[in-house]
């Protein structure tokens, strides 16, 4: 738990200089491993990582400062994540923190997000994910207290998470760890969520409002089946109509 970014740390380009020279003079556009694509897609990706943000607290998924939103800045080798310990309130654009992929801090005057390493593990580990939501939301995070994947028991679940929303190991925050939970985790699933036990929940999406979206539906699906278990024993959809149902909505559902 204390070698943050010690077993993941590749001895990249720019070795990290030490958090502290962040004030990058006069803000340029923090050249070290953005490359050519730097320019403005850092600023784009501070803003959407920002507003995304503001939908954790409309859908009710977050308390207090927990939770936070990252996404991968396309083209660069770097990530945008929420500042630790800041007030929801008080976000702005400039307030995100840019990281590298090994998690360290290249632009920003904050420090980032507590479970940066996380979401820098997940990126490094799979290339397809753009964005990472983490969350405690309250029903999901009950499953998770439990240790007890949510089954797919209802045509949403089977739409968006493609089966059971499935369990991640106890990991200590902070390294690797949870990183490593979550990537060993969801590669057997086609769900872009995973609980992570006794803590929260994950996901991951092609874009980070995809994930955002996945963390909304998860606690959707998380309480319908919660009230569904109270209620009695809920039924089980057969894997058929589940791969069915997850087909069409993955190549039929919305405008095209
Ligand atoms: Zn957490």
């Amino acid at each position: 738990m204390t070698a943050s970014a010690a077993a993941g740390g590749s001895p990249g380009p720019a070795g990290s200089p030490g958090p502290a020279g962040s004030a990058s003079a006069a803000g340029g556009p923090a050249g070290a491993a953005g490359g050519a694509a730097g320019g403005d897609v850092i600023g784009e990706t501070r803003r959407e990582v920002c507003a995304l943000h503001a939908e954790l607290v409309r859908n009710g998924l977050v308390a207090w400062t927990s939770g936070n939103v990252s996404a991968r800045v396309p083209g660069t080798g770097l990530m945008v994540i929420k500042p630790s310990g800041v007030a929801y309130a008080d976000l702005t654009p400039a307030a995100m923190v840019v990281c590298d992929l090994a998690g360290d801090r290249v632009d920003g005057q904050f420090s980032p997000s507590s479970d940066t390493a996380a979401h820098a593990y997940v990126y490094r580990h799979m290339p397809g994910v753009g964005g990472v939501v983490h969350t405690h939301s309250t029903y999901a995070t009950a499953w998770a207290a439990r240790g007890e994947a949510i089954p797919c028991v209802i045509t949403a679940m089977a739409d968006e998470f493609g089966g059971e929303i499935p369990v991640g190991p106890f990991a200590l925050i902070g390294g690797d760890e949870i990183g490593r939970g979550i990537v060993a985790t969801l590669a057997g699933h086609r769900s872009p969520a995973v609980l992570m036990r006794s803590h929260g929940v994950f996901t991951v999406g092609p874009t980070a409002r995809d994930a955002v979206k996945a963390a909304v539906m998860c606690e959707d699906v998380a309480r319908t089946v919660h009230l569904a278990r109270v209620l009695g024993a809920p039924e089980p959809l057969p894997a058929g109509q589940v791969d069915a149902l997850h087909r069409r909505y993955k190549d039929h559902y919305g405008q095209r």
